[in-house]
């Protein structure tokens, strides 16, 4: 059986125990690998490669160091098929998705912060008639550690590590275990790349143990994590009293607002994919959808046939829509919010049950699922899902929207469907959400900030904010004589 390595001090090698965690295909229900079960012991030697190559790494020029990163988007496209593949494999999501989004994504986060980091600028501030110059160093803080979820796996992995190289860290990263697979993957491609030993090191394992022995490591000064809210939490409390720096990237549980004023035909298909894409699974995806009254009985019927006609089965297949759940306790986890759904008085228009896919009886299958709700309080209105299902509640202004919209402790991203300016302005800024979309979703660029208010993080990533994150930024002030 295949078996996954750390990636440290730029070879491959077992955790020093030799122990293993088995890694499964969610699309299979079967396990098809193997991971190491690294412990504090190999964050320690991981650690001890990035903080030998940081001297080297940190005063290499921007141009050689853009010039790698560069290497490596070039070499993640070239290898677009394969890592694709492993990916929809490793994780359950149409392979037609990691080919056109996370595989490109990951090459993309690589080449962005690779010509970032050549137009990254400090401020000089003159302090006139004190004749003093101020100016502001922004210095790499040495060795990182960034930790990434399961849900795109190489997509945010990526989106962490690049940005902390380029600003001349080193890093001890740590790609979720239930997705491990192209992490792995990528070691193969820092080298062939030329990325020099020790900066960029790799470590699998648990969260409880590999990830929380990386930010128990008093040496390792910054932490990157995406991941759910009460990992956050635990991670900012063993932090804390180390005074480590942190970029918290947490849940969410979106508002998808829907005025009768919309261009109805581009919200119906872009609010399908907004609800199920990577089968709901994107801590963007809109999972409460809130629609005006007047056309509320119309988009109920339109949107409920368009998701029927979805297709659930193997990721590997072209025409599949949603492949499989990412694992057997999150299938189970969002099986059991639909049950207390129902048991909250939920209306299911569509879904809710699990799905037999021919040849593949015992992956993690779900319809997609739609649940009419009456109470904004109820839990499936408050608590993230994170799976292939959402509410629709109908309001009958915008302040009802706005109210509703707003009243749930967690404020990543909301969607905005209008063709009324002033509303657009109105809403855009009293909505508590780090990203607001108009009549689009999921649109990036990679230069705006990305991030979540109130129980959904803490610091922003995307363009400088990154950069400015892993960089500690150190004022010198030099007074001079102004007359000879
Ligand atoms: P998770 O919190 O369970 O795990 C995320 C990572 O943290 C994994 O690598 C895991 O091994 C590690 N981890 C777990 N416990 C740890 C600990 N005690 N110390 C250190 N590391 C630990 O999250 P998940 O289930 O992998 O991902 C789903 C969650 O991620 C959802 O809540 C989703 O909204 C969130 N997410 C947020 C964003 C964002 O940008 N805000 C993006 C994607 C996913």
């Amino acid at each position: 059986m295949k078996k996954i390595q750390n990636y440290i001090n730029g070879e491959y090698t077992n955790a020093t125990s030799e122990a293993w965690l088995d890694n499964y295909n969610p699309s299979t229900g079967t396990v098809y690998s193997k991971i190491p079960k690294s412990a504090s012991e190999d964050v320690a030697l991981a650690y001890k490669a990035a903080c030998d190559a940081f001297p080297s790494w940190s005063n290499t020029t921007l141009e050689e160091r853009s010039k790698i990163m560069l290497r490596i988007a070039d070499l993640i496209e070239a290898n677009l098929d394969e890592l694709a593949k492993a990916e929809s494999l490793d994780n359950g999501k149409p392979l037609s998705l990691a080919k056109a989004v996370d595989i490109p994504r990951a090459s993309s986060n690589f080449r962005f912060f690779g010509n970032a980091i050549t137009q990254f600028a400090s401020e000089a501030h003159e302090s006139v008639g004190l004749n003093t110059m101020n100016f502001t160093l922004r210095q790499p803080i040495g060795v990182v550690g960034c930790i990434s979820p399961w849900n795109l796996p190489l997509y945010l992995f990526t989106w962490k590590v690049a940005p902390a190289i380029a600003a001349g860290n080193c890093v001890v990263a740590k790609p979720s275990e239930v997705t491990p697979m192209t992490a792995y993957l990528l070691g193969n491609i820092l080298t062939e790349a030329g990325l020099p030993k020790g900066v960029l090191n790799i470590v699998h394992g648990t969260g409880p143990e590999t990830g929380q022995a990386i930010v128990a490591h008093p040496k390792i000064k910054a932490i990157s994590f995406t991941g759910g809210t009460a990992t956050g939490e635990h991670i900012a409390r063993a932090a804390a009293p180390m005074f480590k720096k942190l970029s918290l990237e947490l849940g969410g549980k979106n508002p998808n607002l829907i005025f009768a004023d919309c261009d109805y035909d581009k919200m119906l298909a872009v609010t399908v994919k907004s609800s199920f894409a990577n089968q709901g699974q994107i801590c963007l995806c809109g999972s409460r959808i809130y629609v005006e009254e007047r056309i509320a009985e119309k988009f109920k019927q339109d949107f409920v046939a368009k998701v029927a006609a979805l297709k659930v089965g193997n990721p590997l297949e072209a025409d599949t829509n949603l492949g499989a759940l990412v694992s057997k306790p999150h299938l189970e986890k969002v099986l059991n919010y639909i049950n207390i759904a129902r048991s909250e008085g939920g209306n299911i228009l569509f879904g809710g049950e699990q799905v037999k896919v021919k040849d593949h009886e015992d992956g993690y299958y779900l319809q997609p699922t739609v649940i009419e709700v009456a109470n904004n309080q109820c839990r499936i209105q408050q608590e993230e899902v994170f799976g292939p299902v959402v509410t629709i509640v109908t309001f009958e202004d915008e302040a009802e929207a706005l109210q509703m919209a707003n009243d749930v402790k967690y404020g990543l991203s909301a969607t905005i469907w209008t063709n009324d300016l002033n509303r657009t302005m109105r809403l855009s800024k009293q909505l508590d959400a780090g990203i607001v979309w108009v009549n689009t979703w999921l649109n990036r660029d990679l230069r705006t900030p990305f991030g979540g208010m109130k129980d959904s993080g803490v610091g922003r990533e995307g363009g400088f904010e990154a950069l400015r994150f892993f960089t500690e930024p150190k004022n010198v002030c030099i007074s001079y004589a102004p007359s000879i």
